[in-house]
Protein backbone atom coordinates (compact mmCIF):
# COMPACT_ATOMS: atom_id res chain seq x y z
CA UNK A 1 0.00 0.00 0.00
CA UNK A 2 1.31 3.56 -0.72
CA UNK A 3 2.07 5.67 1.98
CA UNK A 4 -0.09 8.51 2.74
CA UNK A 5 0.85 12.06 1.43
CA UNK A 6 1.19 14.50 3.92
CA UNK A 7 1.13 17.14 1.01
CA UNK A 8 -2.13 16.23 0.21
CA UNK A 9 -3.62 17.54 2.96
CA UNK A 10 -5.31 21.29 3.88
CA UNK A 11 -5.02 21.85 7.57
CA UNK A 12 -8.93 20.52 7.75
CA UNK A 13 -8.04 17.29 5.57
CA UNK A 14 -5.40 17.13 8.02
CA UNK A 15 -7.51 17.64 11.02
CA UNK A 16 -9.68 14.94 10.20
CA UNK A 17 -6.78 13.05 8.91
CA UNK A 18 -5.24 12.74 12.52
CA UNK A 19 -8.11 12.30 14.32
CA UNK A 20 -8.61 9.58 12.12
CA UNK A 21 -5.55 8.06 13.45
CA UNK A 22 -6.91 8.57 17.31
CA UNK A 23 -5.20 12.44 17.39
CA UNK A 24 -6.39 15.44 18.97
CA UNK A 25 -7.38 17.80 15.80
CA UNK A 26 -4.97 20.82 17.36
CA UNK A 27 -2.25 18.19 17.10
CA UNK A 28 -2.60 19.05 13.21
CA UNK A 29 -1.73 22.17 13.30
CA UNK A 30 1.53 21.43 14.52
CA UNK A 31 2.23 19.21 12.38
CA UNK A 32 1.14 21.44 9.59
CA UNK A 33 3.03 23.65 10.92
CA UNK A 34 6.44 21.05 11.02
CA UNK A 35 5.90 20.17 7.56
CA UNK A 36 5.25 23.79 5.40
CA UNK A 37 6.51 26.68 8.00
CA UNK A 38 9.73 24.69 8.96
CA UNK A 39 10.18 22.51 5.74
CA UNK A 40 10.47 19.17 7.91
CA UNK A 41 9.90 16.01 6.22
CA UNK A 42 11.32 13.73 8.18
CA UNK A 43 8.03 13.32 11.60
CA UNK A 44 10.61 11.61 13.83
CA UNK A 45 12.27 15.21 14.14
CA UNK A 46 8.98 16.57 15.14
CA UNK A 47 9.78 17.26 19.00
CA UNK A 48 7.23 19.07 20.48
CA UNK A 49 4.37 15.90 19.01
CA UNK A 50 3.97 12.69 21.76
CA UNK A 51 6.84 10.23 20.78
CA UNK A 52 3.91 7.81 20.11
CA UNK A 53 2.08 9.75 17.80
CA UNK A 54 5.30 10.16 15.75
CA UNK A 55 5.86 6.59 15.41
CA UNK A 56 2.53 6.14 13.79
CA UNK A 57 2.80 9.11 11.32
CA UNK A 58 6.00 7.47 10.55
CA UNK A 59 4.61 4.02 10.08
CA UNK A 60 1.53 5.31 7.69
CA UNK A 61 2.65 8.63 5.90
CA UNK A 62 5.79 10.18 4.79
CA UNK A 63 5.95 14.07 2.44
CA UNK A 64 6.53 13.01 -1.59
CA UNK A 65 7.93 15.42 -3.35
CA UNK A 66 8.51 14.94 -7.38
CA UNK A 67 12.04 14.57 -7.99
CA UNK A 68 14.30 17.45 -9.20
CA UNK A 69 15.22 16.13 -12.60
CA UNK A 70 16.90 19.90 -13.70
CA UNK A 71 17.73 23.15 -12.25
CA UNK A 72 18.33 25.60 -14.51
CA UNK A 73 19.29 29.64 -13.38
CA UNK A 74 18.78 32.40 -16.04
CA UNK A 75 21.12 35.39 -16.51
CA UNK A 76 18.49 37.61 -14.85
CA UNK A 77 18.02 35.45 -12.05
CA UNK A 78 15.07 33.09 -12.65
CA UNK A 79 15.66 29.53 -12.00
CA UNK A 80 13.58 27.05 -13.46
CA UNK A 81 13.02 23.40 -12.07
CA UNK A 82 12.07 20.03 -14.37
CA UNK A 83 10.17 17.57 -11.70
CA UNK A 84 9.47 14.81 -12.46
CA UNK A 85 6.10 13.18 -11.69
CA UNK A 86 6.14 9.92 -12.75
CA UNK A 87 4.83 7.51 -16.00
CA UNK A 88 7.23 9.88 -18.17
CA UNK A 89 5.50 13.00 -17.61
CA UNK A 90 7.52 15.85 -15.98
CA UNK A 91 6.31 19.24 -14.61
CA UNK A 92 8.37 22.33 -14.73
CA UNK A 93 8.74 25.33 -11.72
CA UNK A 94 9.59 28.74 -12.22
CA UNK A 95 11.21 31.24 -9.85
CA UNK A 96 11.53 34.84 -10.45
CA UNK A 97 13.14 37.50 -7.85
CA UNK A 98 12.79 40.59 -8.44
CA UNK A 99 13.51 43.77 -5.63
CA UNK A 100 10.41 43.83 -3.68
CA UNK A 101 9.17 39.99 -4.11
CA UNK A 102 9.76 36.55 -5.25
CA UNK A 103 7.31 34.78 -7.31
CA UNK A 104 7.19 31.02 -7.97
CA UNK A 105 5.05 30.04 -11.00
CA UNK A 106 3.20 26.37 -10.45
CA UNK A 107 2.12 23.76 -12.59
CA UNK A 108 -0.94 22.27 -12.46
CA UNK A 109 -1.37 19.50 -14.94
CA UNK A 110 1.18 17.41 -17.15
CA UNK A 111 0.71 19.09 -20.34
CA UNK A 112 -2.84 21.00 -20.80
CA UNK A 113 -5.96 19.89 -23.03
CA UNK A 114 -6.83 23.02 -23.75
CA UNK A 115 -4.37 22.98 -27.07
CA UNK A 116 -4.27 27.31 -27.18
CA UNK A 117 -2.13 27.53 -30.48
CA UNK A 118 0.34 29.86 -28.85
CA UNK A 119 1.55 27.72 -26.07
CA UNK A 120 4.03 25.45 -25.90
CA UNK A 121 2.50 23.45 -23.10
CA UNK A 122 -0.91 23.46 -25.01
CA UNK A 123 0.55 21.89 -28.04
CA UNK A 124 2.04 19.00 -25.90
CA UNK A 125 -1.55 17.85 -24.96
CA UNK A 126 -2.67 16.92 -21.73
CA UNK A 127 -1.21 13.99 -20.13
CA UNK A 128 -2.76 13.97 -16.83
CA UNK A 129 -4.05 16.48 -13.60
CA UNK A 130 -1.19 17.06 -11.05
CA UNK A 131 -2.51 15.59 -7.03
CA UNK A 132 -2.59 18.05 -4.56
CA UNK A 133 0.88 17.08 -3.09
CA UNK A 134 2.14 17.55 -6.42
CA UNK A 135 1.31 20.92 -6.68
CA UNK A 136 1.82 22.15 -2.92
CA UNK A 137 5.10 19.55 -3.65
CA UNK A 138 6.52 22.46 -5.75
CA UNK A 139 6.05 25.13 -3.20
CA UNK A 140 7.27 23.02 -0.65
CA UNK A 141 10.83 22.39 -2.33
CA UNK A 142 11.20 25.89 -3.99
CA UNK A 143 10.46 27.89 -0.44
CA UNK A 144 12.74 25.34 1.40
CA UNK A 145 15.37 24.53 -0.72
CA UNK A 146 15.81 28.59 -1.37
CA UNK A 147 15.69 29.51 1.84
CA UNK A 148 18.58 27.25 2.55
CA UNK A 149 20.54 28.57 -0.65
CA UNK A 150 19.73 31.85 -0.24
CA UNK A 151 20.92 31.91 3.23
CA UNK A 152 17.77 33.49 4.01
CA UNK A 153 17.70 34.58 8.11
CA UNK A 154 15.31 32.99 10.53
CA UNK A 155 11.53 33.60 9.78
CA UNK A 156 11.93 34.88 6.08
CA UNK A 157 10.65 33.59 2.75
CA UNK A 158 11.96 33.14 -0.36
CA UNK A 159 8.08 33.28 -2.11
CA UNK A 160 6.22 35.91 -1.45
CA UNK A 161 3.59 35.33 -4.45
CA UNK A 162 2.21 32.44 -6.42
CA UNK A 163 0.77 32.46 -9.62
CA UNK A 164 -0.80 29.39 -11.19
CA UNK A 165 0.46 30.15 -14.68
CA UNK A 166 2.75 26.84 -15.30
CA UNK A 167 1.66 24.07 -17.16
CA UNK A 168 -1.79 22.93 -17.30
CA UNK A 169 -5.39 24.73 -16.96
CA UNK A 170 -6.02 25.36 -13.10
CA UNK A 171 -9.41 25.91 -13.50
CA UNK A 172 -9.76 22.12 -14.96
CA UNK A 173 -8.08 20.37 -11.97
CA UNK A 174 -9.76 21.93 -9.59
CA UNK A 175 -10.35 19.58 -6.61
CA UNK A 176 -6.34 19.24 -6.65
CA UNK A 177 -6.21 22.97 -6.65
CA UNK A 178 -8.75 23.84 -3.95
CA UNK A 179 -6.81 22.09 -1.08
CA UNK A 180 -3.37 23.36 -2.37
CA UNK A 181 -5.04 27.48 -2.53
CA UNK A 182 -5.76 26.90 0.77
CA UNK A 183 -2.52 25.67 1.90
CA UNK A 184 -0.82 28.74 0.21
CA UNK A 185 -2.96 31.16 2.09
CA UNK A 186 -2.92 29.05 5.84
CA UNK A 187 -1.22 31.19 8.52
CA UNK A 188 0.48 27.88 10.04
CA UNK A 189 1.63 27.34 6.00
CA UNK A 190 2.60 29.76 3.82
CA UNK A 191 0.66 32.95 5.33
CA UNK A 192 0.09 34.03 1.74
CA UNK A 193 -2.41 36.74 1.05
CA UNK A 194 -5.22 36.32 -1.46
CA UNK A 195 -4.02 38.95 -3.34
CA UNK A 196 -0.27 37.54 -3.55
CA UNK A 197 -1.90 34.12 -5.10
CA UNK A 198 -3.37 34.48 -8.31
CA UNK A 199 -4.82 31.61 -10.31
CA UNK A 200 -4.28 32.73 -14.13
CA UNK A 201 -7.80 30.76 -16.39
CA UNK A 202 -8.38 30.31 -19.71
CA UNK A 203 -12.05 31.01 -19.43
CA UNK A 204 -13.45 28.04 -17.15
CA UNK A 205 -16.51 29.73 -16.68
CA UNK A 206 -18.42 27.65 -14.36
CA UNK A 207 -15.21 26.76 -12.44
CA UNK A 208 -15.03 30.53 -12.08
CA UNK A 209 -17.85 31.04 -10.55
CA UNK A 210 -16.99 27.75 -7.74
CA UNK A 211 -13.29 29.90 -7.09
CA UNK A 212 -15.10 32.95 -6.11
CA UNK A 213 -17.64 30.69 -3.73
CA UNK A 214 -14.86 28.28 -2.35
CA UNK A 215 -11.34 30.62 -1.82
CA UNK A 216 -11.71 33.43 -4.17
CA UNK A 217 -7.94 34.78 -4.78
CA UNK A 218 -6.79 37.40 -7.30
CA UNK A 219 -8.10 36.09 -10.74
CA UNK A 220 -6.09 36.58 -14.09
CA UNK A 221 -8.51 35.56 -17.42
CA UNK A 222 -6.07 34.91 -20.40
CA UNK A 223 -8.44 36.79 -23.16
CA UNK A 224 -5.96 37.09 -26.25
CA UNK A 225 -8.46 38.10 -28.51
CA UNK A 226 -11.53 41.38 -28.49
CA UNK A 227 -14.07 38.56 -30.23
CA UNK A 228 -15.29 35.38 -30.68
CA UNK A 229 -14.54 34.40 -33.85
CA UNK A 230 -10.58 35.04 -33.26
CA UNK A 231 -10.72 33.46 -30.19
CA UNK A 232 -12.51 30.42 -30.79
CA UNK A 233 -9.35 30.16 -32.89
CA UNK A 234 -6.90 30.97 -30.45
CA UNK A 235 -7.63 29.89 -27.19
CA UNK A 236 -10.48 26.56 -28.74
CA UNK A 237 -12.18 26.78 -24.80
CA UNK A 238 -14.18 29.85 -26.04
CA UNK A 239 -16.13 27.48 -28.33
CA UNK A 240 -17.70 26.20 -25.38
CA UNK A 241 -17.59 29.72 -23.13
CA UNK A 242 -17.47 32.54 -25.87
CA UNK A 243 -16.49 35.92 -24.32
CA UNK A 244 -19.72 37.74 -22.95
CA UNK A 245 -20.32 34.73 -20.73
CA UNK A 246 -16.64 34.58 -19.69
CA UNK A 247 -16.51 38.34 -18.85
CA UNK A 248 -20.34 37.87 -17.15
CA UNK A 249 -18.58 35.07 -14.81
CA UNK A 250 -15.81 38.15 -14.44
CA UNK A 251 -18.16 40.79 -13.08
CA UNK A 252 -19.48 37.62 -10.55
CA UNK A 253 -15.96 36.92 -9.12
CA UNK A 254 -16.11 40.83 -8.64
CA UNK A 255 -18.07 40.42 -5.81
CA UNK A 256 -15.63 38.64 -3.70
CA UNK A 257 -12.17 38.74 -5.39
CA UNK A 258 -9.59 40.66 -2.83
CA UNK A 259 -8.68 42.58 -5.72
CA UNK A 260 -10.86 45.02 -7.13
CA UNK A 261 -10.04 44.48 -10.85
CA UNK A 262 -9.50 41.22 -12.99
CA UNK A 263 -6.20 40.75 -14.60
CA UNK A 264 -6.58 40.22 -18.40
CA UNK A 265 -3.43 38.80 -20.19
CA UNK A 266 -3.46 39.44 -24.09
CA UNK A 267 -0.48 37.30 -26.04
CA UNK A 268 0.94 39.87 -28.57
CA UNK A 269 0.78 37.44 -31.52
CA UNK A 270 2.28 39.42 -35.08
CA UNK A 271 -0.28 40.68 -37.46
CA UNK A 272 -3.22 37.96 -35.85
CA UNK A 273 -4.46 39.81 -32.75
CA UNK A 274 -2.37 43.00 -32.70
CA UNK A 275 -3.52 45.97 -34.46
CA UNK A 276 -5.00 49.35 -33.40
CA UNK A 277 -8.75 48.13 -33.85
CA UNK A 278 -7.98 45.11 -32.31
CA UNK A 279 -7.27 47.15 -29.25
CA UNK A 280 -10.30 49.33 -29.94
CA UNK A 281 -12.31 46.29 -29.72
CA UNK A 282 -11.07 45.38 -27.10
CA UNK A 283 -12.11 48.94 -25.22
CA UNK A 284 -15.37 48.18 -26.16
CA UNK A 285 -15.59 44.90 -24.83
CA UNK A 286 -14.61 45.44 -21.25
CA UNK A 287 -16.32 49.53 -21.22
CA UNK A 288 -19.11 48.28 -22.33
CA UNK A 289 -20.09 50.45 -25.23
CA UNK A 290 -23.01 49.42 -26.83
CA UNK A 291 -22.06 45.73 -25.87
CA UNK A 292 -22.43 45.45 -21.60
CA UNK A 293 -23.83 47.47 -19.11
CA UNK A 294 -21.07 48.34 -17.21
CA UNK A 295 -17.57 48.81 -17.36
CA UNK A 296 -15.84 45.90 -15.88
CA UNK A 297 -12.88 46.96 -13.63
CA UNK A 298 -9.85 45.44 -14.88
CA UNK A 299 -6.30 45.52 -15.81
CA UNK A 300 -4.26 44.45 -19.27
CA UNK A 301 -1.14 42.77 -19.48
CA UNK A 302 0.51 42.56 -22.59
CA UNK A 303 2.46 39.64 -22.79
CA UNK A 304 4.82 39.42 -26.32
CA UNK A 305 4.41 36.19 -27.83
CA UNK A 306 7.61 33.67 -26.49
CA UNK A 307 8.04 32.39 -29.48
CA UNK A 308 8.45 28.33 -29.70
CA UNK A 309 9.04 26.20 -33.28
CA UNK A 310 6.22 24.24 -33.97
CA UNK A 311 3.64 27.42 -33.04
CA UNK A 312 4.11 29.10 -36.51
CA UNK A 313 4.07 32.27 -34.74
CA UNK A 314 5.83 35.44 -34.24
CA UNK A 315 5.84 38.45 -31.54
CA UNK A 316 4.36 41.76 -32.58
CA UNK A 317 6.90 44.11 -32.95
CA UNK A 318 7.93 46.05 -29.98
CA UNK A 319 6.46 49.75 -31.78
CA UNK A 320 3.04 47.59 -32.19
CA UNK A 321 2.64 46.43 -29.00
CA UNK A 322 3.21 50.19 -27.68
CA UNK A 323 1.10 51.60 -30.36
CA UNK A 324 -1.50 48.55 -28.99
CA UNK A 325 -0.77 49.43 -24.95
CA UNK A 326 -1.55 53.43 -26.43
CA UNK A 327 -5.10 52.79 -27.16
CA UNK A 328 -6.11 50.94 -23.91
CA UNK A 329 -3.94 53.56 -21.86
CA UNK A 330 -5.79 56.33 -23.25
CA UNK A 331 -9.19 54.78 -22.40
CA UNK A 332 -7.92 54.42 -19.03
CA UNK A 333 -7.34 51.39 -18.93
CA UNK A 334 -4.34 50.29 -16.87
CA UNK A 335 -2.09 48.26 -19.26
CA UNK A 336 1.31 46.95 -18.49
CA UNK A 337 3.82 45.44 -20.96
CA UNK A 338 4.56 42.08 -19.40
CA UNK A 339 9.28 42.05 -18.88
CA UNK A 340 9.99 38.43 -20.27
CA UNK A 341 12.12 36.68 -17.92
CA UNK A 342 13.95 33.45 -18.21
CA UNK A 343 13.95 33.21 -22.15
CA UNK A 344 17.26 32.05 -22.17
CA UNK A 345 16.60 28.82 -20.33
CA UNK A 346 12.73 28.61 -21.75
CA UNK A 347 11.48 29.76 -18.36
CA UNK A 348 9.31 32.46 -19.76
CA UNK A 349 5.19 32.14 -19.99
CA UNK A 350 4.29 29.46 -22.88
CA UNK A 351 7.13 27.74 -23.27
CA UNK A 352 7.08 25.43 -20.44
CA UNK A 353 7.12 21.79 -21.97
CA UNK A 354 8.19 19.40 -19.02
CA UNK A 355 9.00 17.04 -21.81
CA UNK A 356 11.00 13.82 -20.33
CA UNK A 357 9.75 11.31 -23.50
CA UNK A 358 10.54 13.71 -26.82
CA UNK A 359 14.49 14.17 -26.20
CA UNK A 360 14.63 14.93 -30.00
CA UNK A 361 12.98 18.27 -28.97
CA UNK A 362 14.89 19.35 -25.18
CA UNK A 363 17.99 18.48 -27.84
CA UNK A 364 17.03 20.53 -30.59
CA UNK A 365 15.60 23.79 -28.57
CA UNK A 366 19.09 23.48 -26.65
CA UNK A 367 21.45 23.38 -29.46
CA UNK A 368 19.64 26.68 -30.97
CA UNK A 369 21.02 28.85 -27.94
CA UNK A 370 24.24 27.02 -27.13
CA UNK A 371 25.73 31.20 -27.10
CA UNK A 372 23.36 32.02 -24.25
CA UNK A 373 24.69 31.73 -20.61
CA UNK A 374 23.23 29.13 -18.71
CA UNK A 375 24.22 28.07 -15.32
CA UNK A 376 22.90 24.03 -15.45
CA UNK A 377 23.01 22.00 -12.78
CA UNK A 378 23.27 18.57 -13.55
CA UNK A 379 20.72 16.13 -12.57
CA UNK A 380 22.76 14.16 -10.00
CA UNK A 381 23.43 17.20 -8.16
CA UNK A 382 19.68 18.65 -8.50
CA UNK A 383 18.74 15.49 -7.15
CA UNK A 384 21.58 15.64 -4.04
CA UNK A 385 20.07 19.29 -3.30
CA UNK A 386 16.45 17.92 -3.36
CA UNK A 387 17.61 15.51 -0.77
CA UNK A 388 19.65 17.99 1.39
CA UNK A 389 15.78 19.87 0.94
CA UNK A 390 13.76 16.65 2.29
CA UNK A 391 16.26 15.35 5.10
CA UNK A 392 17.24 19.36 6.60
CA UNK A 393 16.49 19.73 9.88
CA UNK A 394 14.45 22.53 11.41
N1 LIG B 1 -3.75 27.74 -18.46
C1 LIG B 1 -3.70 28.99 -17.80
C2 LIG B 1 -2.42 29.23 -17.03
C3 LIG B 1 -1.14 28.81 -17.69
S1 LIG B 1 -0.62 29.73 -19.09
C4 LIG B 1 -3.99 30.12 -18.74
O1 LIG B 1 -4.01 29.89 -19.95
O2 LIG B 1 -4.22 31.22 -18.27
C5 LIG B 1 -0.05 31.25 -18.35
C6 LIG B 1 -0.08 32.44 -19.30
O3 LIG B 1 0.91 32.32 -20.33
C7 LIG B 1 -1.40 32.60 -19.99
O4 LIG B 1 -1.84 33.93 -19.99
C8 LIG B 1 -1.07 32.17 -21.39
O5 LIG B 1 -1.96 32.69 -22.31
C9 LIG B 1 0.33 32.70 -21.56
N2 LIG B 1 1.05 32.10 -22.68
C10 LIG B 1 0.92 30.85 -23.15
N3 LIG B 1 1.77 30.65 -24.17
C11 LIG B 1 2.47 31.79 -24.34
C12 LIG B 1 3.52 32.20 -25.21
N4 LIG B 1 4.05 31.35 -26.08
N5 LIG B 1 4.01 33.44 -25.08
C13 LIG B 1 3.51 34.27 -24.17
N6 LIG B 1 2.53 33.96 -23.30
C14 LIG B 1 2.01 32.72 -23.39
FE1 LIG C 1 -3.39 25.42 -21.54
FE2 LIG C 1 -3.03 27.93 -20.66
FE3 LIG C 1 -1.40 26.86 -22.52
FE4 LIG C 1 -3.91 27.48 -23.17
S1 LIG C 1 -2.30 28.92 -22.54
S2 LIG C 1 -2.84 25.58 -23.68
S3 LIG C 1 -4.97 26.98 -21.27
S4 LIG C 1 -1.63 26.19 -20.43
Amino acid sequence: MTAVNLLDFDLAGLAAYCEGLGEKRFRATQLFRWLHQRGVSDCALMSDLAKSFRDKLSSVCEVRVPAVLSEQASADGTIKWLFDVGGGDAVETVFIPEDDRGTLCVSSQAGCAVGCRFCSTGHQGFSRNLTTAEIVGQLWFAEHHLRHRLHLPEGSRAITNVVMMGMGEPLQNYSALLPALRVMLDDHAYGLSRRRVTVSTSGVVPMIDRLRDDCPVALAVSLHAPNDALRDDLVPLNRKYPLAELLAACDRYLESAPRDFITFEYCMLDGVNDTVEHASQLVDLVQGRGVRAEPLSCKFNLIPFNPFPASGLTCSPRERVKAFANVLQESGIVTTIRKTRGSDIDAACGQLAGEVQDRTRVAERRSGRAAIPIVPIDASAARALAAQALERPA
